[in-house]
């Protein structure tokens, strides 16, 4: 590692200190090294191109090592592959012929059912499965579902409310929380006149919306838009 990174013209206390965090073994010597790095960084925050230097180093490093990676499966992938082409083989010839083993000198080749719990039965034609080995899921909007439990009997209700499950719909909730204020319209402020209080009589006072708290938005009970990270970018 070391090696490596001295052609990067890296800032030799921030890799020290990089590499101090990583060989860390306990929670506090890990704390320890990275207020290190921290403290490197507070006082260099100034030195861009170091900072820089030291990320595209680690960029660099990454691909090759992820080209390594990608080489190595492919090895691994070649050998697996190989080893089950040959017991497949064998497999299929013992099956033609009828055999349970072959015996060699040192090794057995033998023929071996298949373990775990028995295989799930195949399903060719799904259409001809009777309705009462089938289970139904309906996906439905809320509004629809509303609809459908209120045109039928309280007794399919019951069945209904019993059997079915809902999940929040994303992007539904998404577009609600997105929606302005239904009070405010997005104003985020609501216009009251003080009525009785003679010489303010003219004006209208403005106060923050008290349904939306003066944000706009609408709300949705249980949920809440989430505000989008940051990252850092070195260009
Ligand atoms: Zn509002």
């Amino acid at each position: 590692m070391t090696e490596e990174l001295t052609l990067w013209d890296i800032d030799t206390e921030l890799r020290e200190a990089v590499e101090l965090y990583e060989e860390a073994q306990t929670d506090e010597d890990r704390n320890l090294q990275q207020a290190a790095i921290r403290l490197y960084l507070e006082a260099h925050i100034r030195k861009v191109d170091k900072v820089a230097a030291y990320l595209r180093a680690c960029a660099a490093h990454e691909a090759a090592a992820h080209q390594e990676a990608v080489r190595a499966r492919a090895i691994h992938l070649r050998w697996a592959s190989r080893a089950q082409r040959v017991k497949d083989m064998v497999l299929a010839l013992m099956q033609e012929r009828g055999e349970k083993r072959f015996e060699g000198v040192t090794a057995i080749l033998r023929r071996q059912t298949n373990g775990g719990p028995a295989p799930a039965p195949i399903i060719g034609v799904p259409e001809l499965v009777p309705d009462d080995l089938c289970t139904f899921n309906l996906k439905l909007s809320g509004q629809v579902w509303g609809q459908l439990r209120a045109a039928v009997p309280q007794a399919v209700r019951d069945m209904l409310d019993f059997g079915v499950r809902s999940e929040p719909d994303v992007q539904a909730i998404k577009a609600a929380l997105e929606r302005p204020c239904d009070a405010c319209g997005g104003d985020r402020t609501v216009e009251i006149n003080p009525a009785g209080q003679g010489h303010y009589d003219d004006l209208s006072e403005h106060h923050p919306c008290p349904i939306c708290g003066g944000t706009g938005k609408n709300s949705v009970p249980g949920c809440r838009l989430q505000e989008r990270g940051e990252h850092l970018r070195c260009e």
